[in-house]
Protein backbone atom coordinates (compact mmCIF):
# COMPACT_ATOMS: atom_id res chain seq x y z
CA UNK A 1 0.00 0.00 0.00
CA UNK A 2 1.40 3.67 -0.67
CA UNK A 3 1.17 5.98 1.73
CA UNK A 4 0.94 9.78 1.51
CA UNK A 5 3.57 10.45 4.17
CA UNK A 6 5.63 13.69 2.98
CA UNK A 7 8.29 15.70 4.30
CA UNK A 8 7.29 19.29 3.21
CA UNK A 9 5.02 21.59 5.16
CA UNK A 10 2.64 22.15 2.59
CA UNK A 11 0.25 20.33 5.44
CA UNK A 12 1.15 23.05 7.56
CA UNK A 13 -2.19 25.25 9.04
CA UNK A 14 -1.51 28.79 9.79
CA UNK A 15 -4.26 31.10 11.29
CA UNK A 16 -3.24 34.33 11.53
CA UNK A 17 -5.00 37.02 13.77
CA UNK A 18 -8.03 34.90 12.75
CA UNK A 19 -11.71 35.77 14.19
CA UNK A 20 -15.10 35.56 13.45
CA UNK A 21 -18.32 38.15 14.43
CA UNK A 22 -22.15 37.67 13.90
CA UNK A 23 -23.37 41.37 14.59
CA UNK A 24 -22.19 42.44 17.45
CA UNK A 25 -21.12 38.47 18.92
CA UNK A 26 -17.98 37.43 18.71
CA UNK A 27 -17.64 33.76 17.84
CA UNK A 28 -13.99 33.80 17.81
CA UNK A 29 -11.72 36.17 18.92
CA UNK A 30 -8.54 36.42 16.97
CA UNK A 31 -6.80 33.48 17.04
CA UNK A 32 -2.71 32.76 16.13
CA UNK A 33 -2.25 29.46 15.41
CA UNK A 34 0.00 27.21 13.61
CA UNK A 35 -1.06 23.37 13.01
CA UNK A 36 2.07 20.97 11.63
CA UNK A 37 1.96 19.22 8.94
CA UNK A 38 1.48 15.85 9.82
CA UNK A 39 0.55 16.26 12.99
CA UNK A 40 -3.58 15.15 14.60
CA UNK A 41 -4.56 18.48 16.40
CA UNK A 42 -7.91 18.23 18.06
CA UNK A 43 -10.48 21.49 18.98
CA UNK A 44 -11.54 20.48 21.85
CA UNK A 45 -14.74 22.71 23.90
CA UNK A 46 -18.33 22.74 25.13
CA UNK A 47 -21.00 23.30 22.69
CA UNK A 48 -21.00 27.42 21.39
CA UNK A 49 -17.20 27.72 21.94
CA UNK A 50 -16.22 28.57 18.59
CA UNK A 51 -14.67 25.30 17.46
CA UNK A 52 -16.94 24.38 14.42
CA UNK A 53 -16.39 28.28 13.13
CA UNK A 54 -12.80 28.05 13.32
CA UNK A 55 -12.98 25.04 11.44
CA UNK A 56 -15.15 26.13 8.77
CA UNK A 57 -12.83 29.50 8.56
CA UNK A 58 -10.29 26.81 7.62
CA UNK A 59 -12.61 24.95 5.30
CA UNK A 60 -13.30 28.42 3.37
CA UNK A 61 -17.35 27.43 4.55
CA UNK A 62 -17.44 30.54 6.47
CA UNK A 63 -15.61 34.25 5.51
CA UNK A 64 -13.36 35.56 8.25
CA UNK A 65 -14.14 38.62 9.59
CA UNK A 66 -10.02 39.43 10.45
CA UNK A 67 -7.24 37.62 9.79
CA UNK A 68 -5.56 34.88 7.00
CA UNK A 69 -5.61 31.20 6.74
CA UNK A 70 -2.82 29.75 5.03
CA UNK A 71 -1.88 25.96 3.89
CA UNK A 72 1.64 25.53 3.69
CA UNK A 73 2.83 29.02 2.25
CA UNK A 74 -0.37 29.19 0.45
CA UNK A 75 -2.67 32.24 1.87
CA UNK A 76 -6.30 30.28 1.52
CA UNK A 77 -8.15 33.27 3.30
CA UNK A 78 -9.78 34.41 -0.47
CA UNK A 79 -10.18 30.49 -2.06
CA UNK A 80 -13.66 29.11 -2.13
CA UNK A 81 -13.93 25.62 -0.29
CA UNK A 82 -13.31 23.37 -3.33
CA UNK A 83 -10.19 25.76 -4.75
CA UNK A 84 -8.68 24.47 -1.01
CA UNK A 85 -6.46 21.45 -0.67
CA UNK A 86 -8.41 20.48 2.51
CA UNK A 87 -11.73 17.56 2.65
CA UNK A 88 -14.21 17.63 5.35
CA UNK A 89 -16.01 14.87 6.75
CA UNK A 90 -18.99 15.64 8.49
CA UNK A 91 -20.59 14.39 11.32
CA UNK A 92 -23.73 13.18 8.91
CA UNK A 93 -20.98 11.76 6.59
CA UNK A 94 -23.08 12.78 3.60
CA UNK A 95 -22.64 9.38 1.59
CA UNK A 96 -24.77 9.02 -2.09
CA UNK A 97 -26.92 7.02 -1.12
CA UNK A 98 -27.15 5.46 -4.47
CA UNK A 99 -23.72 4.66 -5.12
CA UNK A 100 -22.20 1.72 -3.69
CA UNK A 101 -19.32 2.10 -1.52
CA UNK A 102 -16.68 1.69 -3.92
CA UNK A 103 -18.31 4.18 -6.21
CA UNK A 104 -18.92 6.59 -3.52
CA UNK A 105 -15.13 6.51 -2.46
CA UNK A 106 -14.23 6.93 -6.32
CA UNK A 107 -16.31 9.91 -6.55
CA UNK A 108 -13.67 12.84 -5.90
CA UNK A 109 -11.38 10.64 -8.65
CA UNK A 110 -14.22 10.19 -11.31
CA UNK A 111 -15.09 13.81 -10.92
CA UNK A 112 -11.82 14.94 -11.98
CA UNK A 113 -11.93 12.61 -15.18
CA UNK A 114 -9.87 9.94 -13.85
CA UNK A 115 -10.75 6.80 -15.68
CA UNK A 116 -8.99 4.73 -14.12
CA UNK A 117 -9.75 4.60 -10.27
CA UNK A 118 -9.99 0.65 -9.58
CA UNK A 119 -5.96 0.44 -8.00
CA UNK A 120 -6.74 3.52 -5.86
CA UNK A 121 -10.00 2.71 -4.89
CA UNK A 122 -9.41 -0.74 -4.08
CA UNK A 123 -5.84 0.79 -1.96
CA UNK A 124 -8.54 3.30 0.05
CA UNK A 125 -10.74 0.63 0.89
CA UNK A 126 -7.67 -1.49 2.45
CA UNK A 127 -6.54 1.46 4.25
CA UNK A 128 -10.26 1.68 5.85
CA UNK A 129 -10.58 -2.02 5.81
CA UNK A 130 -13.46 -2.03 3.55
CA UNK A 131 -12.31 -3.96 0.72
CA UNK A 132 -15.21 -6.86 1.91
CA UNK A 133 -17.85 -4.22 2.06
CA UNK A 134 -17.03 -2.61 -1.72
CA UNK A 135 -20.40 -3.21 -3.39
CA UNK A 136 -22.19 -3.02 -0.47
CA UNK A 137 -24.73 0.12 -0.49
CA UNK A 138 -24.70 2.85 2.47
CA UNK A 139 -28.09 1.65 4.09
CA UNK A 140 -26.70 -2.00 4.48
CA UNK A 141 -23.46 -0.50 6.41
CA UNK A 142 -22.66 0.07 10.67
CA UNK A 143 -22.37 3.30 11.15
CA UNK A 144 -19.14 3.42 12.18
CA UNK A 145 -18.28 1.49 8.22
CA UNK A 146 -20.25 4.40 6.77
CA UNK A 147 -17.71 6.52 8.61
CA UNK A 148 -14.96 5.13 7.24
CA UNK A 149 -16.42 5.37 3.93
CA UNK A 150 -16.54 8.95 4.17
CA UNK A 151 -13.28 9.24 5.65
CA UNK A 152 -11.75 7.40 2.65
CA UNK A 153 -13.95 9.54 0.06
CA UNK A 154 -12.00 12.30 1.50
CA UNK A 155 -8.67 11.01 1.68
CA UNK A 156 -8.78 9.47 -2.04
CA UNK A 157 -8.68 13.22 -2.83
CA UNK A 158 -4.93 13.34 -1.68
CA UNK A 159 -6.17 16.75 0.48
CA UNK A 160 -2.90 18.58 2.30
CA UNK A 161 -5.11 18.39 5.32
CA UNK A 162 -8.37 16.73 6.36
CA UNK A 163 -10.77 18.45 8.57
CA UNK A 164 -12.62 16.32 10.69
CA UNK A 165 -16.38 17.83 12.48
CA UNK A 166 -17.10 15.93 15.29
CA UNK A 167 -17.02 12.59 12.78
CA UNK A 168 -17.75 9.84 15.52
CA UNK A 169 -21.00 12.04 17.02
CA UNK A 170 -23.51 9.69 15.80
CA UNK A 171 -21.88 6.48 17.06
CA UNK A 172 -22.76 4.53 20.24
CA UNK A 173 -19.52 4.67 22.84
CA UNK A 174 -18.55 1.33 22.10
CA UNK A 175 -18.13 1.71 18.73
CA UNK A 176 -16.49 5.77 19.27
CA UNK A 177 -14.15 4.20 21.10
CA UNK A 178 -13.19 1.79 18.28
CA UNK A 179 -13.08 4.31 15.64
CA UNK A 180 -11.01 6.64 18.08
CA UNK A 181 -8.23 4.18 17.55
CA UNK A 182 -8.80 3.91 13.59
CA UNK A 183 -8.84 6.86 12.40
CA UNK A 184 -5.84 7.43 14.74
CA UNK A 185 -4.22 4.12 13.20
CA UNK A 186 -5.13 6.03 9.80
CA UNK A 187 -4.07 9.34 10.33
CA UNK A 188 -0.19 7.65 11.36
CA UNK A 189 -0.46 6.18 8.16
CA UNK A 190 -1.05 8.90 5.79
CA UNK A 191 0.64 11.08 7.72
CA UNK A 192 -1.61 13.91 6.81
CA UNK A 193 -2.57 16.75 8.72
CA UNK A 194 -5.67 16.13 10.53
CA UNK A 195 -7.69 18.70 12.36
CA UNK A 196 -10.56 17.09 14.73
CA UNK A 197 -13.41 19.17 15.93
CA UNK A 198 -15.08 17.62 19.18
CA UNK A 199 -16.69 18.40 22.50
CA UNK A 200 -15.16 14.78 24.21
CA UNK A 201 -11.99 15.70 26.28
CA UNK A 202 -11.63 11.33 26.33
CA UNK A 203 -11.88 11.31 22.38
CA UNK A 204 -9.36 14.44 21.46
CA UNK A 205 -7.34 12.75 24.36
CA UNK A 206 -6.63 9.23 22.71
CA UNK A 207 -6.39 10.74 18.96
CA UNK A 208 -4.73 14.13 18.65
CA UNK A 209 -0.83 14.66 19.80
CA UNK A 210 -1.72 18.17 20.24
CA UNK A 211 -4.97 20.07 21.96
CA UNK A 212 -6.28 23.44 21.77
CA UNK A 213 -9.20 23.95 24.55
CA UNK A 214 -11.41 26.27 23.27
CA UNK A 215 -13.61 28.49 25.39
CA UNK A 216 -15.68 31.51 24.65
CA UNK A 217 -14.05 32.10 21.24
CA UNK A 218 -10.68 31.67 22.51
CA UNK A 219 -7.79 29.23 22.86
CA UNK A 220 -7.47 28.84 26.59
CA UNK A 221 -4.47 26.41 26.31
CA UNK A 222 -2.81 24.62 23.65
CA UNK A 223 -0.68 21.40 23.99
CA UNK A 224 -0.01 17.39 24.32
CA UNK A 225 -2.93 15.77 26.28
CA UNK A 226 -0.42 14.90 28.85
CA UNK A 227 0.87 18.39 29.69
CA UNK A 228 -2.65 19.56 29.64
CA UNK A 229 -3.67 17.21 32.09
CA UNK A 230 -0.69 17.83 34.47
CA UNK A 231 -0.37 21.04 33.96
CA UNK A 232 -3.58 23.35 33.32
CA UNK A 233 -2.93 26.78 33.40
CA UNK A 234 -6.62 28.05 34.21
CA UNK A 235 -9.76 27.00 36.25
CA UNK A 236 -11.58 26.17 32.90
CA UNK A 237 -9.32 23.65 31.62
CA UNK A 238 -8.31 21.86 34.57
CA UNK A 239 -11.97 21.71 35.34
CA UNK A 240 -13.06 20.31 31.13
CA UNK A 241 -10.42 18.14 31.11
CA UNK A 242 -10.94 15.63 33.54
CA UNK A 243 -11.72 16.52 37.28
CA UNK A 244 -9.60 19.18 39.56
CA UNK A 245 -9.76 19.50 43.50
CA UNK A 246 -8.91 23.64 43.87
CA UNK A 247 -8.29 24.94 47.27
CA UNK A 248 -8.47 28.37 48.17
CA UNK A 249 -5.45 29.58 49.54
CA UNK A 250 -2.54 32.32 50.87
CA UNK A 251 0.50 32.80 49.58
CA UNK A 252 3.17 32.52 52.05
CA UNK A 253 6.49 31.90 51.96
CA UNK A 254 9.24 30.87 49.46
CA UNK A 255 11.46 27.79 50.34
CA UNK A 256 13.93 27.28 47.45
CA UNK A 257 11.98 26.08 44.03
CA UNK A 258 8.66 25.44 46.53
CA UNK A 259 6.29 27.95 47.49
CA UNK A 260 4.78 27.38 51.39
CA UNK A 261 0.56 28.32 51.29
CA UNK A 262 -1.82 28.24 53.81
CA UNK A 263 -5.20 26.59 53.78
CA UNK A 264 -7.83 26.16 56.26
CA UNK A 265 -4.83 26.45 59.33
CA UNK A 266 -2.66 24.22 56.98
CA UNK A 267 0.49 24.56 55.16
CA UNK A 268 0.52 22.95 51.08
CA UNK A 269 3.67 23.47 49.45
CA UNK A 270 3.52 23.93 45.70
CA UNK A 271 6.47 24.42 43.19
CA UNK A 272 6.77 27.36 41.57
CA UNK A 273 7.01 26.06 38.39
CA UNK A 274 3.71 24.59 38.37
CA UNK A 275 1.90 27.66 39.27
CA UNK A 276 0.85 30.00 36.60
CA UNK A 277 -0.93 32.46 39.29
CA UNK A 278 0.76 35.64 40.62
CA UNK A 279 2.59 34.47 43.55
CA UNK A 280 2.83 37.80 45.93
CA UNK A 281 2.79 36.82 49.78
CA UNK A 282 -0.70 37.19 51.12
CA UNK A 283 -1.68 37.17 47.30
CA UNK A 284 -4.91 34.51 47.32
CA UNK A 285 -4.37 31.61 44.65
CA UNK A 286 -5.95 28.69 43.77
CA UNK A 287 -3.97 24.93 44.84
CA UNK A 288 -5.60 22.09 42.53
CA UNK A 289 -4.98 18.56 42.35
CA UNK A 290 -6.16 15.81 40.39
CA UNK A 291 -8.11 12.92 42.58
CA UNK A 292 -6.17 10.33 41.49
CA UNK A 293 -2.75 11.78 42.52
CA UNK A 294 -4.43 11.38 46.30
CA UNK A 295 -3.80 9.17 48.97
CA UNK A 296 -6.63 8.13 51.86
CA UNK A 297 -5.26 7.44 55.38
CA UNK A 298 -7.62 6.26 57.97
CA UNK A 299 -6.83 9.04 60.53
CA UNK A 300 -5.92 6.49 63.35
CA UNK A 301 -2.98 5.72 61.12
CA UNK A 302 -1.42 9.24 60.35
CA UNK A 303 1.62 8.99 61.96
CA UNK A 304 2.63 6.47 59.05
CA UNK A 305 1.93 8.93 56.39
CA UNK A 306 5.65 9.60 55.09
CA UNK A 307 7.34 13.13 55.59
CA UNK A 308 6.86 15.95 52.71
CA UNK A 309 3.91 15.21 51.99
CA UNK A 310 0.81 17.74 51.24
CA UNK A 311 -1.87 16.91 54.16
CA UNK A 312 -5.14 17.99 53.98
CA UNK A 313 -8.04 16.26 57.25
CA UNK A 314 -11.46 15.29 56.51
CA UNK A 315 -14.35 12.97 56.92
CA UNK A 316 -15.67 11.11 54.11
CA UNK A 317 -18.91 11.75 53.26
CA UNK A 318 -19.47 9.57 50.20
CA UNK A 319 -17.95 6.74 48.58
CA UNK A 320 -18.95 4.83 45.29
CA UNK A 321 -17.45 1.77 44.21
CA UNK A 322 -16.99 1.73 40.33
CA UNK A 323 -14.95 -1.34 40.10
CA UNK A 324 -11.65 -0.65 39.05
CA UNK A 325 -11.40 2.40 42.00
CA UNK A 326 -13.54 3.87 44.27
CA UNK A 327 -14.12 6.94 44.32
CA UNK A 328 -14.67 9.62 47.87
CA UNK A 329 -16.46 12.70 48.65
CA UNK A 330 -14.56 14.23 51.56
CA UNK A 331 -15.71 16.86 53.24
CA UNK A 332 -12.90 19.35 54.87
CA UNK A 333 -12.12 22.03 56.41
CA UNK A 334 -10.12 23.47 53.29
CA UNK A 335 -12.60 22.63 50.78
CA UNK A 336 -16.56 20.96 51.33
CA UNK A 337 -16.13 18.70 48.81
CA UNK A 338 -13.20 17.11 47.18
CA UNK A 339 -12.74 14.19 45.37
CA UNK A 340 -10.53 11.03 45.44
CA UNK A 341 -9.94 7.91 43.45
CA UNK A 342 -8.24 5.15 45.18
CA UNK A 343 -7.42 1.96 42.96
CA UNK A 344 -8.82 -1.11 44.09
CA UNK A 345 -6.08 -2.85 45.54
CA UNK A 346 -6.33 -3.59 49.06
CA UNK A 347 -9.19 -2.07 50.04
CA UNK A 348 -9.05 -0.28 53.83
CA UNK A 349 -12.92 -1.28 55.04
CA UNK A 350 -12.81 1.54 57.72
CA UNK A 351 -12.64 3.95 55.11
CA UNK A 352 -16.74 4.52 54.75
CA UNK A 353 -19.04 7.21 55.43
CA UNK A 354 -18.30 9.27 58.27
CA UNK A 355 -14.30 7.90 58.50
CA UNK A 356 -11.99 10.34 60.03
CA UNK A 357 -9.31 10.82 57.34
CA UNK A 358 -6.03 12.50 55.87
CA UNK A 359 -5.36 12.55 52.20
CA UNK A 360 -1.94 13.33 51.24
CA UNK A 361 -0.15 13.69 47.95
CA UNK A 362 2.80 14.15 46.64
CA UNK A 363 3.83 18.21 46.44
CA UNK A 364 4.97 17.53 42.42
CA UNK A 365 1.85 17.00 41.63
CA UNK A 366 0.07 20.13 42.86
CA UNK A 367 -0.76 23.17 40.41
CA UNK A 368 -1.64 27.09 41.34
CA UNK A 369 -4.05 29.03 39.05
CA UNK A 370 -4.80 32.62 39.62
CA UNK A 371 -7.85 32.96 41.38
CA UNK A 372 -8.91 36.30 40.06
CA UNK A 373 -9.55 34.49 36.66
CA UNK A 374 -12.87 33.37 37.17
CA UNK A 375 -14.12 36.36 38.47
CA UNK A 376 -12.68 38.36 35.51
CA UNK A 377 -14.16 36.18 33.11
CA UNK A 378 -17.37 36.32 34.78
CA UNK A 379 -17.18 40.25 34.45
CA UNK A 380 -16.01 40.30 30.70
CA UNK A 381 -19.14 38.06 29.95
CA UNK A 382 -21.35 40.15 32.15
CA UNK A 383 -19.66 43.37 29.91
CA UNK A 384 -20.04 42.23 26.61
P1 LIG B 1 -21.18 22.98 18.74
O1 LIG B 1 -20.33 21.92 19.34
O2 LIG B 1 -22.51 23.09 19.41
O3 LIG B 1 -21.25 22.91 17.25
P2 LIG B 1 -19.17 25.04 18.52
O4 LIG B 1 -18.16 25.20 19.58
O5 LIG B 1 -18.74 24.34 17.31
O6 LIG B 1 -20.48 24.38 19.11
P3 LIG B 1 -19.83 27.23 16.80
O7 LIG B 1 -20.74 26.45 15.92
O8 LIG B 1 -18.50 27.55 16.28
O9 LIG B 1 -19.68 26.50 18.20
O10 LIG B 1 -20.58 28.56 17.23
C1 LIG B 1 -19.93 29.54 18.06
C2 LIG B 1 -20.94 30.61 18.42
O11 LIG B 1 -21.29 31.34 17.26
C3 LIG B 1 -22.25 30.05 18.99
O12 LIG B 1 -22.65 30.86 20.07
C4 LIG B 1 -23.22 30.16 17.84
O13 LIG B 1 -24.52 30.38 18.31
C5 LIG B 1 -22.69 31.38 17.09
N1 LIG B 1 -22.98 31.27 15.64
C6 LIG B 1 -22.56 30.31 14.80
N2 LIG B 1 -22.99 30.54 13.54
C7 LIG B 1 -23.72 31.68 13.59
C8 LIG B 1 -24.45 32.46 12.62
N3 LIG B 1 -24.49 32.09 11.34
N4 LIG B 1 -25.06 33.57 13.06
C9 LIG B 1 -25.00 33.96 14.35
N5 LIG B 1 -24.33 33.27 15.31
C10 LIG B 1 -23.71 32.16 14.95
Amino acid sequence: MTTMKTTDNSGDVRLSGISKTYGSFTAVHPLDLTVPQGSFFALLGASGCGKTTTLRMIAGLEEPSSGTVRLGDQDVTALPPYKRPVNTVFQSYALFPHLDVFENVAFGLRRRGIKSVKKQVEDMLELVQLGEQARKKPHQLSGGQQQRVAVARALINHPQVLLLDEPLGALDLKLRRQMQLELKRIQTEVGITFVHVTHDQEEAMTMADTVAVMNAGRVEQLGAPTDLYENPQTTFVANFLGTSNLIEAEVGTRSGDDIVLEAGGGKLVLPAARCSAPTTAGGRLLVGVRPEKISLTHADDAGEIPEGRNRVTGRIADASFIGVSTQYVIDSPVCPELDVYVQNIERDSRLVPGAEVVLHWNPAHTFGLDAAQDIDAGLEEEAA
